[in-house]
């Protein structure tokens, strides 16, 4: 009588935990605050332009890096624009020690990437794209080594995981 009760409380700890580690298991993403005020209004279109203004071209990287997100997703199309149209502007020059190798203005749709840094990721300029066009799509940094939109750092990998791109499914 007595065993059978501590079975049942057993089992009972075992669904708790279970229903407590899926919660804890939940997609690592996190949407920029009001992104579905300017998150894109055309996903299947999206023109970008290039402006080198610093000694490094990252044309190729940024082709690169824009195909890791349209290799994991077909909600989002990016094509390139020129001077009357554009969505999004990738700008390149000597920015100085700012603290970041890139950053996105995910409003203005605008990515710079720091020549500064340049050796710091040499090897990994298709992911810090990637990295900042997940701001322009609407994803925040997120406190995850995991995932292409973790806060710092290189997966030396330049494609969204399945928890970033939960976050796009849940924005568009
Ligand atoms: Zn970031």
């Amino acid at each position: 009588m007595k065993s059978k009760f501590i079975r049942k409380i057993i089992i009972l700890i075992g669904v708790f935990t279970l229903a407590f580690s899926s919660t804890v298991l939940a997609a690592e993403y996190k949407l920029l605050p009001l992104a579905s005020l300017y998150k894109w209004s055309t996903p299947q279109d999206i023109k970008w332009i290039y402006i080198q203004d610093g000694v490094y071209d990252y044309h190729s990287s940024i082709v690169s890096g824009l195909n890791g997100w349209e290799e994991k997703t077909s909600k989002l199309n990016y094509s390139e624009g020129d001077d009357s149209s554009w969505d999004m502007r990738f700008w390149s020059d000597d920015m100085g020690s700012t603290g970041w190798h890139g950053w996105c203005n995910p409003v203005l749709k605008l990515v710079n990437l720091n020549d500064y840094y340049y050796s710091s990721f040499i090897n990994d300029k298709a992911e810090l794209v990637a990295h900042e066009v997940g701001h322009a799509n609407g994803l925040d940094d997120v406190d995850s080594t995991k995932v292409l939109m973790r806060s710092s750092g290189y997966n030396h990998s330049k494609y969204p995981t399945s928890d970033d791109i939960e976050g796009i499914n849940q924005l568009y």
